[in-house]
């Protein structure tokens, strides 16, 4: 059984799934492996370079993403031909590490899981759901980032009320980490059982 974890930035994914992590879950983290593809060799960085310039490159020979998501940012039609390269890579990649995984149950935990097919690839949808003030607050403070950055970010989400009428399951964190420690351990026990159900 495949668990996708998705939410908005500072909603509380990485919490989660660390905590998940703990319990023996294994976490496919959809972040990690859109860095992955990119790294210094592949394919699809040369292809990157080959589009942008060798400027997106980093000293060390890197990709420097700021860069990237800058240049990206206003031009929709560099942005999809980004999204059309990565994507399907992004895709077989997370496919690839979800057939590896032999804990109980698997979370895909990814930011885009509703907005891109990866939904496709699960059996069910949880969201974390924080309050617009809370994701800023957190977010700004664990990004060193200014508000209006995050909320630039959070503009370009889906909005809540959307996402969470696409869940079959929502943790609320709006408490702190010991509530949402609770509902973690509420859920795994259910997603054992449900798990244990969908073997036989
Ligand atoms: P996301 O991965 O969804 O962007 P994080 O899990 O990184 O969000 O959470 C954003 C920040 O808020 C992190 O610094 C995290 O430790 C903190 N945080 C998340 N949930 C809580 C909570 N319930 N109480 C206090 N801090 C929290």
């Amino acid at each position: 059984m495949i668990v996708g974890l998705t939410g908005g930035i500072g909603s509380g994914k990485s919490e989660v799934s660390s905590r998940f992590e703990r319990l023996g879950i294994r976490v496919v983290d959809a972040d990690i492996v859109a860095r992955e593809v990119v790294m210094p060799g592949s394919f699809s960085l040369q292809a990157i370079a080959e589009r942008f310039g060798l400027d997106i490159l980093s000293q060390d020979g890197s990709l420097d993403r700021k860069k990237l998501r800058s240049l990206i940012f206003e031009n929709p039609s560099e942005k999809a031909w980004l999204e059309n390269l990565l994507h399907p890579i992004i895709r077989k990649e997370i496919i690839a590490q979800l057939t590896h995984s032999e804990s109980p149950y698997t979370i895909l935990s990814s930011p885009l899981l509703l907005e891109t097919t990866q939904h496709e690839l699960v059996d069910r949808v949880l969201v974390v759901d924080a309050e617009e003030n809370l994701q800023l607050a957190r977010a700004t403070l664990r990004d060193e980032s200014n508000t209006e950055q995050i909320k630039k970010i959070m503009g370009t989400q889906m909005n809540r009320s959307t996402r969470i009428a696409k869940a079959d399951d929502i943790i609320h964190n709006h408490g702190d980490l010991e509530e949402l420690e609770q509902q973690v351990q509420l859920l795994h026990a259910r997603y054992l059982e449900l798990a244990q159900h969908m073997k036989n």
